[in-house]
This record gives C-alpha cells, sequence and structure tokens, in this order.
C-alpha cells in the first residue's frame, strides 16, 4: 500500500536528516547532497509519490542512488529505518527548532540540547518562553541581539504558518480553476478573499462557482487528480488538502446571487465593515445573499451591480483595504488603475553575460512573444577585482554590437542596453561615470551589508538617486518573502529625493521580492514619484512574473502614468535621454 506524502513533507524529512547530519558534524557532501534533494523535490512540478509510483525518480534532480532506495522505503512503508535510526539519539524538539528562520542545524541542536527541549509539539513555545525571560543571551554564542532575533522570529512562524507567496498561491490554484471550468455546469468560477485581492502572501485557496447544479460541481471537484484528502464535502462546499499540502475551498452559489457571495467573500473585512456601516445608514443590510431591504432580499448576479446599488462605483478587488477606496468610490473619483496590457516593456533582465540562465538571443526571441516595444538587458557589473577596465570594455563593446545587430534587422522589440551596479557597504559606485555613460540606462541596487543602520541604508540609497546616471533603484526594500525583512531606511527622504531627481523606483515583480511592497508603493505615487514594473528575469521563464510586479502596482493605487514602462517607445527613449 503506498503512503502519501507531499512534496513539501518529502523535502522536510530530507532536510531533518540533513540537520541531524550537521549536528553530528558529518561529511559535508552528504548535508549538501540532502539539501539539494528537498529543494529539487519542492521545486518539481510532478508530484513526488506518483514519480515514486511511475518508476521515475531518476527525473529528480539531485536524487541520487541510495536516496532513491531510501524514498523507496517511505512510499512502501511510511518509514525510514535509516532515517529513524539517524535521528535517534538527538533532542527531538531541535526538528521544529529549524523551522524558525535564522535558525540552522547546530543552533537548534544546541538550543535544544542545552534547554532539554526534547517535544517536538511544544519546543518551540518553549524556546519562546526562555527568550522572553531572558535566558538564551547568556550562553556562550549568543547574545542581546540574537535572543531578540529568535523572539521575533518565532512570532513570525505562528503568523506565517498558513500563508504563502502570491505566485505559489496562483500556480497551484490557476490549475484548480481550469479544471472546474471543465465542468459544463460550472458559469463563472474565481478566487476568493486575498487571493483575488491579489494580497502579497495569501492564505487559504478560496474559490466560488457559479452554478445551477452544485451537487454536479461538489462532485466534479473532489475528482480533481491532485487531492490527497477530502476534508469535508457538502451539498454547497468543499474542502480538500492536494499536492504540496494546500487546503482549497470551493463554494457555490447560484448565478443570480453570485455576485453578493464574490463580494462577501472577496473581503477585505475592514473594506466589508465599512460597506455595511455605509449601507445601515441607507437602512440596507448586506451579505453573501444579497442586500436586504425591509423584509426583502435584493439579489446580484454581479458585483457591479452589487456597488452600484450602493451608489458607488465597482471597486476593483486590488483596492478592498478600507484605505479610502470606499470614500473615493461613492464620490466617483476612484483611480484608474494601471493593466497588464498597459506594459510596453521590461527594463530588468539579465542573461548569461552576468547571473542568467538564457543567452541573449533567447531572452529577446521571448521579448518579441510578448510583443514589448522595448526591452531591457541589465546584467550585473562586472567586478573589478576580477576584471581589468580593459575587459569590461571589451565586453561591453561586444554586447553592444550584439543589440546593434539586433536592433538594425528587427522592428520589436527595441533593445536597450542597461547594466545593474552596486552601492557598496561604505558608500561606493565603483564604476566611473565614463564607464556608465556606455550603457542606454544604469540600474542601481543594494545587494550586500542589510544589516547596516537605517542611516547608512538611506545614504547608499541616496548615493544611488543622486548619481545622475542612475535612473532606476533596483527592489528598494531588499526584502525577501518569508526569509528577509526589509532593511529600513528613511522611505519620506527616499521618495522626496527620488522626485526631486527625477528617479524611479522598482516594482520588482520576482515572486519572493514584490519589491518595492504595496503599501510603499502608494507612498511613492502619492509623493509623485515614478515607478517601474520589471520581471528582474534571470531565465526566459521568469520574464512571466510581469503580473506579479502589475498586481503590486495596483494593490499600490498605480495608475498607468505612474508606471515608467507603460510608456511607448518613443516617449521611452525620450525619457532615457537617448
Ligand atoms: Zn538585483
Amino acid at each position: 500500500m503506498l503512503h502519501k506524502f507531499t512534496n513539501k513533507q518529502v523535502a522536510n524529512i530530507l532536510r531533518e536528516i540533513s540537520a541531524c547530519y550537521e549536528a553530528k558534524e558529518e561529511n559535508p557532501f552528504k548535508i549538501r547532497a540532502y539539501n539539494n534533494a528537498a529543494d529539487a523535490i519542492e521545486k518539481i512540478d510532478s508530484d513526488i509519490g506518483d514519480l515514486w509510483a511511475e518508476n521515475r525518480l531518476e527525473d529528480v534532480p539531485g536524487v541520487g542512488e541510495s536516496l532513491r532506495e531510501h524514498l523507496n522505503e517511505l512510499f512502501r512503508t511510511g518509514k525510514v529505518k535509516h532515517f529513524e535510526e539517524t535521528k535517534k539519539n538527538l533532542p527531538q524538539g531541535m526538528f521544529e527548532l529549524l523551522k524558525i528562520s535564522g535558525i540552522g542545524a547546530k543552533t537548534a541542536f544546541k538550543l535544544s540540547s542545552f534547554f532539554h527541549l526534547d517535544n517536538k509539539d511544544t519546543a518551540a513555545a518553549q524556546l519562546k518562553k526562555l527568550a522572553e525571560k531572558g535566558k538564551i543571551k547568556g550562553l556562550p554564542g549568543f547574545g542581546e541581539e540574537s535572543e531578540h532575533k529568535i523572539l521575533q522570529n518565532i512570532e513570525k512562524l505562528t503568523h506565517n504558518e498558513t500563508r504563502f507567496p502570491l505566485h505559489t498561491a496562483k500556480e497551484i490554484s490557476s490549475k484548480v480553476l481550469a479544471f472546474l471550468k471543465e465542468s459544463p455546469y460550472v458559469f463563472r468560477a474565481n478566487y476568493l478573499g486575498s487571493l483575488r485581492r491579489e494580497s502579497a502572501m495569501v492564505g487559504d485557496i478560496d474559490i466560488a462557482v457559479a452554478t445551477e447544479n452544485s451537487k454536479e460541481v461538489i462532485n466534479h471537484f473532489a475528482q480533481y487528480p491532485k487531492i490527497i484528502k477530502i476534508i469535508s464535502k457538502g451539498n454547497i462546499k468543499a474542502s480538500a488538502v492536494i499536492t504540496g499540502g494546500f487546503q482549497v475551498d470551493i463554494m457555490t452559489q447560484n448565478p443570480a446571487s453570485y455576485g453578493s457571495l464574490l463580494q462577501h467573500f472577496t473581503g477585505s473585512k475592514l473594506h466589508n465593515i465599512h460597506l455595511r456601516k455605509l449601507a445601515l445608514d441607507k437602512g440596507l443590510s448586506l451579505s453573501e445573499y444579497g442586500i436586504k431591504k425591509g423584509s426583502q432580499t435584493l439579489k446580484f448576479s454581479s458585483e457591479e451591480d452589487f456597488y452600484h446599488f450602493l451608489d458607488m462605483q465597482y471597486i476593483p478587488p486590488e483596492l478592498r483595504e478600507d484605505l479610502g477606496e470606499i470614500e473615493l468610490a461613492v464620490k466617483n473619483k476612484l483611480p484608474k488603475l494601471i493593466e497588464l496590457s498597459n506594459i510596453k516593456g521590461d527594463l530588468q533582465t539579465h542573461t548569461t553575460m552576468s547571473d542568467g540562465e538564457n543567452s541573449f538571443a533567447e531572452m529577446v526571441s521571448k521579448a518579441k512573444e510578448l510583443k514589448y516595444e522595448y526591452f531591457g538587458i541589465t546584467d550585473h557589473q562586472w567586478s573589478t577585482a576580477t576584471h581589468t577596465t580593459e575587459v569590461i570594455n571589451r565586453l561591453i563593446k561586444a554586447r553592444r554590437l550584439e543589440i546593434e545587430q539586433y536592433n538594425s534587422s528587427h522592428t520589436i522589440p527595441r533593445v536597450l542596453f542597461g547594466i545593474e551596479i552596486n552601492v557598496s557597504a561604505d558608500n561606493r559606485v565603483v564604476y566611473s561615470d565614463n564607464l556608465l555613460r556606455k550603457f542606454d540606462y544604469v540600474i542601481g541596487a543594494i545587494h550586500s551589508s542589510f544589516g547596516q543602520t537605517k542611516e547608512q541604508i538611506t545614504k547608499r540609497l541616496l548615493t544611488l538617486i543622486e548619481n545622475p546616471l542612475i535612473k532606476i533603484i533596483a527592489h528598494p526594500t531588499g526584502r525577501l518573502l518569508l526569509e528577509r525583512e526589509g532593511y529600513e531606511a528613511d522611505w519620506d527622504i527616499i521618495f522626496q529625493a527620488c522626485k526631486k531627481h527625477n528617479k524611479v523606483l522598482e516594482i520588482n515583480g520576482q515572486p519572493s521580492r514584490l519589491d518595492l511592497p504595496d503599501s510603499f508603493v502608494r507612498e511613492a505615487v502619492k509623493s509623485g514619484v515614478l515607478l517601474s514594473t520589471n520581471t528582474d528575469a534571470h531565465s526566459i521563464n521568469d520574464l512571466g512574473f510581469m503580473p506579479n510586479a502589475v498586481s503590486v502596482a495596483r494593490r499600490g493605487w498605480c495608475g498607468k502614468e505612474d508606471v515608467i514602462n507603460a510608456l511607448s517607445l518613443g516617449k521611452m527613449l525620450k525619457f532615457l535621454g537617448r
């Protein structure tokens, strides 16, 4: 009998074993092999259990022969003898501590041994108490600061448990949505909640379906091939766990009342509370079934009709956070948000000339498929420690020639020659102005020493903004979702400086970045700062990250006039001074 494990579960098992090896100071190659295999299993699109059943574990990079045998045992028997033995003499609490960001195998081992954290279920809570009482800072190798960090990260652990990045949520939910739409009984299907509002971090995957035959739709959903476990299955609702450990909830509604359901469960909570108050003043009460007027409940098939009935404009889901959108909708003054179709080009991309996976030709040909009017290639600066100026000049010349050849024989996209340069920890731009002038435009970013003080980070950002040759500041806060908070900077000063020097802040569409974050975008827009939605693509697939960046722009109340890459080619060239 096959034992079911999600890819994430298998990856976690391997990471635990790798942590055991690390705690026991075993061969580093062994440690890395387990970690690499865990990463690979988490990333692959196929279900690891399916691959095993089809005898295709060899297809997973990094899974060698001995690991295949272990996985074979895992799927057959539900456990692996060798793994159990490896974990045996270690404090079991260390495996829970590993989930806390910033705590690696050695630290987890040290803490759980010293404090005898032997219970996996309580280890994190116990450690939290110890940190609160100040018992960690006294241990060798720890201090006030590390104790504080541990406490912060434990709190984040409980907070992030059921939340995951938008891009991941969409990859998974779009397949469920497509599957649902295969049923002839599904009239409409939409995401709900934070997923529909395009929040950077999403909770569960909730989907609404408009249908006249709920039972058929629920039965169809239950047939979704990636379901691991059905949690509940009723007449109008169902809930299931799918591959990867994600929970999907669907609810159905008659098409005549679908708009009310969609509106109600899209939220946000605060938006709906405000809306209910406003309705109450008109003697109306709102619910997922419709709008109650006296003893009569009015039905709404569309959200547009629902909002219009309340004498206001339709409010796009991305704005429904009670941040002033209701007041403006009542006055008919909502901004017209930017749309993906407004985007005319991508201004941050990388090729094999630096750390990209695809060549110039491959990247440009993909950009052509996307029908971009222009396409900026911005490989990272070459290190001056390993490249002489002569070599750098030669590389620039070669790339310039490549671009000129392309541009002279193609109408779209017009390829622009950019570069992404660093500001060093000691606040310097290493490339000379003469060198920077060889590019069509320059992007500047912080790529190191993220732990500096607010003052130092602000100074470094200002160095980039005030440099007349730099146009765009990339991934301005440096955050990595679930991994690293953005660094602190004096954002008021940064926004003012950008406005004064006509500099652009990037909205980076990499799934783990989404940087600037939406709340910062909103402030930037209010300050009159221009933005640029870029993919920061390091492969042709990454060029598909543009919708992520546009989502953030919309949540930040951007119109197309706020985003430079909504400019036509002619205006863009003018903007760049070309
Ligand atoms: Zn970068």
